[in-house]
């Protein structure tokens, strides 16, 4: 049986910086039982005033571009400048493939061994919606347990990346050099929420293509309209074997920092941040409270062979369930 302590003692716990406390604290979070996020949302609303001072990367790019590796280089760059770094993950697949990205610490050994960092693995959840709440309340714990950085990594297929983007103040997109025809197959849609491009593995015979790479996108993304934060996506070249381009890419995110910490970007983006998490959860809990109901529960099954023989119609039976929902008092199961 897991160990539950009070309020008090997460509090206390997370606030010191007591790493222990932390992953019992984000096992709390992560608890879909009902005391359990009564608990934790308590516990976000408490350490809330010390969160916030942070920087948030999201790290994005196809399953072998190199995030984990990459994600270690650079954290233990990180820390050996003096900065504590924690590793949060994404993979709503994780539940499916039972190989959740950072699920295998062995795939980031140096950086699990460093007490200056901390490694959590991706949360399971049967929604992206649920699984991406969990990594932001993550986030804040470990904010309030005194990280200066935070690393999001994200599997870098669906709609992960939306969802950490939408969590992160700088989103980072590694890419392969590709053999002449770099522009083919990349999600535009990914493009445009990068901001910073980094053609990852530039090391040995692959540097040349890195380079040509750098430029074709480059010139790609001159194409595309300046978002409202005015920034210009850099593109650059990195090795994580070499450690080339590690330091500049870290040079790329602060220089994003200053510019928006002194435009107002950097607030107004996590203010709306904000609101986008109320809505989230907003859904995220609707949803839970609605399919946990038991009424509900009981006339979903009983009716859905009819809606998959084609005998009742998904609209009608929808809007029957609500009408349950809202008319049966018993809410709660
Ligand atoms: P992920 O699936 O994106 O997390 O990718 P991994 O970090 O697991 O790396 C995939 C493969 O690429 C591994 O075999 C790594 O050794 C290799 N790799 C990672 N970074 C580099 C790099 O900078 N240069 C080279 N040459 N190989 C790399």
């Amino acid at each position: 049986m897991r160990k539950r302590f009070t309020l008090q003692e997460y509090k206390e716990g997370v606030l010191s910086g007591d790493r222990t406390k932390l992953s019992q604290a984000i096992t709390l979070a992560e608890s879909s039982l009902e005391s359990d996020l009564e608990l934790a949302s308590d516990l976000v609303q408490e350490i809330l005033p010390y969160t916030g001072k942070s920087i948030r990367i999201g790290i994005t790019g196809v399953p072998g571009v190199g995030k984990s590796t990459f994600i270690e280089a650079f954290g233990k760059m990180l820390v050996e400048q003096g900065k504590v770094v924690a590793v949060l993950a994404i993979d709503p697949s994780s539940q499916k493939s039972k190989g959740s990205i950072l699920g295998d610490k062995t795939r980031m050994e140096k950086l699990a061994g460093d007490k200056r960092a901390f490694i959590r693995p991706s949360p399971t959840g049967a929604t992206l919606g649920g699984v991406s709440s969990k990594t932001r309340e993550a986030m804040l714990l470990c904010e309030a347990a005194g990280f200066d950085v935070i690393l999001i990594e994200t599997v870098g297929v669906g709609q992960s990346e939306t969802a950490v983007k939408n969590m992160v103040d700088f989103f980072l997109l590694l890419m392969l050099s590709g053999a002449g025809d770099e522009l083919q197959g990349i999600k535009k849609g990914i493009m445009e929420m990068a901001d910073g491009v980094v053609i990852h593995k530039a090391d040995g015979d692959n540097e040349e293509n890195a380079n040509r790479a750098k430029s074709v996108y480059r010139n790609a993304l001159h194409l595309f309209p300046l978002g409202q934060n005015n920034w210009s996506t850099p593109v650059m070249t990195a090795s994580s074997l070499t450690k080339e381009g590690l330091s500049d890419s870290w040079k790329m995110i602060e220089k994003f920092k200053d510019q928006m910490q002194r435009s107002g970007f950097w607030e107004s983006n996590r203010a709306s941040q904000r609101l986008g998490w109320l809505d989230e959860n907003l859904q995220f809990l609707l949803g839970k409270f609605f399919l946990e109901h038991r009424q509900v529960q009981k006339m979903l099954s009983l009716n859905r062979p009819k809606v998959e023989s084609g005998e009742l119609s998904p609209l009608a039976l929808a809007r029957d369930l609500i009408e349950v929902f809202f008319q049966t008092k018993e809410n709660h199961k």
